[in-house]
């Protein structure tokens, strides 16, 4: 790829901000909210609430087109001359963008640093494919979110802009307790490649993606209009993004939540070769279960059990991928779910009851929304899973809708369900979860019982 040349873009309009500014009152106005004529946070000289595309001359972004040099970069940061040249609404960094304007706020972080990358390319190549130029295949992310640096390095200088990555690739040895016992138990070889001695130590490739939302494709999935997710991301952010409404030429949203990791054990090419098999687990945040080992899930033995049957497909000559999305809570978030873990308690735990005491607190059962996971692999170049490591169906369902056939589906062993755990999976297989086994009637669900707290206090 050679690098992009953006020398074409026009040069912005002379004071285009004071141009915004003047405009304040009424986007006070239509955003129904009041700017104070005297701000409470001070001087708000260098405050403009939002822009408008008369004052604006964004670097081209063309999402989807068929080469890097006419795609261009994501562009978000207001600092340097971005307030007038960004192409994307929001903030880098998911939720953390909060914690970078807390190092502003505090004076520990001048906005306008330059970022020096040297040494920070990709540990590995992830083989370019042909859905990073498409319109449909990719909405989520930056397909070209970790060559961003040598790209649009030129760009960044004669534009003045602020042009981040938003996908990073590195290497690492991964060491977890369930590895080791794999190992002492004969279920996982030392092979000195993937499995890299008797401790069960294992070498792993990584990639980290931040969300980057193209959202008329976002929309698209949704099977809502571009305009109706547009107001929705407006109104129940309570107006953070007034970018949403007032910026429809604009039609990249960087959205403050969590991301993505990818592992990949074994060699990174074999993932997108389709000669080799594939073992795949897509795997949302539990952090009481996955980090800290609470047993009324099946969280963190799932995901061990899709990392040992990652490594061992690896050792068989293709490849394992598990791909783990901080959706914590089912995308609920940890309070939601320890309310409902309480109102499981106290109710007498049974797994007939078990999502509608989700839905009595949130109101739904789910907020992951599965819609979008799909972009990562179609970024990594999978065209089918042999092996997929999950018994979501709303998993399966999003996959195979955006054509990548899966060609097994491989259940927890029922060995590896905790006890306290029977109500939650029990449930979820009456609610079409994928089994080998049984699946229980609602009558039959009443008698699977947890703990209570009774039980435990
Ligand atoms: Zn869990």
């Amino acid at each position: 790829m050679s690098p992009v040349s953006l020398a074409q873009t026009p040069a912005a309009p002379a004071a285009p901000v004071k141009t915004a500014r003047a405009r304040d009152a009424h986007v006070a106005k239509q955003l129904e909210s009041v700017r104070p004529k005297s701000s409470p946070v001070g001087d708000n000289d260098d405050l403009v609430l939002t822009t408008y595309p008369e004052d604006s001359q964004p670097i081209p972004l063309a999402w989807g087109a068929a080469a890097p040099q006419t795609r261009g970069p994501v562009v978000a940061s207001h600092y340097r001359d971005g307030l007038v040249k960004h192409n994307s609404i929001g903030a880098h960094s998911g939720q953390y963008c909060v914690y970078h304007a807390l190092a502003v706020g505090s004076k520990q972080l001048d906005p306008n640093h330059v970022a020096d990358y040297t040494n920070s390319q990709p540990a590995f190549s992830v083989p370019e494919q042909k859905s990073w130029y498409n319109k449909t295949d990719i909405v989520a992310m930056d397909p070209l979110g970790h060559l961003t640096p040598y790209l649009f390095d030129e760009a960044s200088k004669s534009e003045n802009v602020d042009i981040r990555p938003t996908i990073a690739i590195t290497k690492a040895t991964m060491q977890l307790l369930e590895l080791k016992d794999a190992v002492d138990n004969n279920r996982l070889r030392v092979d000195g490649r993937v499995v890299l001695n008797s401790s069960g130590d294992v070498s792993v490739s990584k990639v980290a993606v931040e969300p980057v939302w193209y959202l008329p494709g976002v929309a698209e999935r949704f099977g809502v209009s571009e305009n109706e997710l547009r107001r929705a991301l407006f109104k129940d952010t309570n107006g953070m993004y007034p970018e949403l409404i007032t910026r429809p030429d604009i039609k990249v949203f960087l959205p403050p939540i969590g991301g993505l990791t990818v592992y990949i054990f074994g060699d990174p090419a074999f993932v997108s070769d389709p000669s080799k098999k594939l073992a795949l687990r897509v795997h949302d945040e539990c952090n009481g279960s996955d980090v800290f080992g609470s047993d009324i899930c099946t969280c963190r033995p799932y995901l061990m059990f899709g990392i040992e049957e990652a490594v061992k497909e690896a050792q068989n000559g293709g490849s394992g991928v598990v791909i783990y999305f901080r959706k914590e809570g089912r995308a609920l978030g940890e309070v939601t779910k320890y309310l409902v873990y309480n109102a499981r308690k106290r109710g007498g735990d049974t797994a007939d009851e078990y999502f509608h005491r989700t839905e009595c607190i949130a109101g739904v059962r789910d907020m992951r929304f599965q819609q979008l996971m799909p972009d990562v692999l179609k970024w990594l170049g999978i065209t089918k899973i042999d092996r997929m490591l999950s018994m979501s169906n709303m998993k399966h369902d999003a996959i195979v809708e955006q054509g990548i056939p899966i060609i097994e589906r491989i259940p927890i062993p029922d060995e590896l369900v905790p006890p306290d755990s029977r109500v939650e999976i029990d449930a979820k297989i009456n609610a079409g979860y994928f089994t080998n086994g049984k699946i229980m009637n609602q009558d039959e669900l009443k008698n699977v019982q947890g703990r209570t707290w009774n039980d435990v206090v």
